[in-house]
């Protein structure tokens, strides 16, 4: 019974620059900034992938997807997050829940939290129903509240499938 569950989290942050697309949980939010990353920077899906990963004892997203390896430039991270998905079921663990929050100052994110849910959710194969994706500024404080970066905390919760 004690090792039924897991739980796994994960954190990222990006510095964002003007020009370029603005990628957070799979969905386009901005074409006015853009988050600085070899891939296409989504921290939310760098969370989520490192919380996958912490619950099931792996190493983080860096070993996975090394950021001196070009083959990895501009790389969709829906796809480090499918990664982090087929290890925990290797593992033998499906997620029952995925909590998710993202810190950024502008654009409001409300908007796109809809498409954005059900874009996660059919990644992680869970239903919208086990997916949070809350949005929240930092109140003008620091390099999040000045609109220089972007900030995603990730909790999953995995179960052993039977
Ligand atoms: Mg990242």
């Amino acid at each position: 019974m004690k090792d039924d569950i897991r739980i796994g989290y994960g954190e990222d942050i990006h510095r964002l620059e003007k020009g370029g697309n603005l990628i957070l949980s799979g969905i386009k939010v901005s074409e006015e900034i853009h988050a600085v990353a070899h891939s296409d920077g989504d921290a939310v899906y760098h969370a989520l992938a490192d919380a996958l990963l912490g619950a099931i004892g792996q190493n983080d997203i860096g070993h996975f997807f090394p950021v001196d390896d070009s083959a990895y430039d501009n790389l969709d991270s829906a796809r480090i997050v499918e990664k982090a998905k087929n290890l925990t079921k290797e593992a033998g663990f499906a997620v029952i829940n995925a909590d998710l929050t993202i810190l950024l100052e502008r654009p409001k994110l409300a908007p796109y939290v809809k498409e954005m849910k059900k874009k996660t959710a059919a990644l992680l194969e869970i239903i919208e129903d086990r997916l949070s994706i809350k949005c929240g500024t930092y109140e003008c404080i620091g390099p999040i509240g000045e609109g220089r970066a972007v900030k995603a905390i990730a909790l999953v919760l995995l179960g052993k499938e039977r």
